[in-house]
């Protein structure tokens, strides 16, 4: 995955015609703040965290190869919105597998 996918993440969702979710995540995706694509903020977010942003991205959690991105601090938590949202800062390169995992399991399994 190239950091270019990126683009897919940046914004806000639609409530209409996404997978299946909850109507109070929905409802967060489509009110959380996001950011407009900075090739310079996505190269300096991505070195920060050991990565190359002229190669294919890796899993922040596990270093396999990335297949999406993950928020890092989730939308909504016990059911009020967190200031957090579509934003570069908050978007993480990650496998399948490590994004259907708990937030503290995946930072168990990461590398040393
Ligand atoms: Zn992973």
């Amino acid at each position: 995955m190239k950091k270019e996918d990126i683009k897919r993440h940046l914004h806000t969702y639609s409530v209409y015609g996404k997978r299946c979710t909850t109507i109070n995540h929905a409802f967060a995706s489509a009110i959380a703040p996001s950011d407009d694509y900075d090739e310079k903020k996505i190269n300096e977010a991505l070195e920060f965290l050991g990565q190359n942003p002229y190669e294919d991205l890796k899993c922040v959690f596990c270093n396999d190869e990335a297949e999406t991105w993950d928020h890092l601090v989730g939308l909504v938590k016990n059911g009020e919105l967190r200031r957090f949202g579509h934003q570069i800062g908050n978007l993480v390169s990650c496998c399948k597998k490590c994004m259907n995992l708990s937030y503290h399991s995946r930072f168990l399994n990461s590398p040393k």
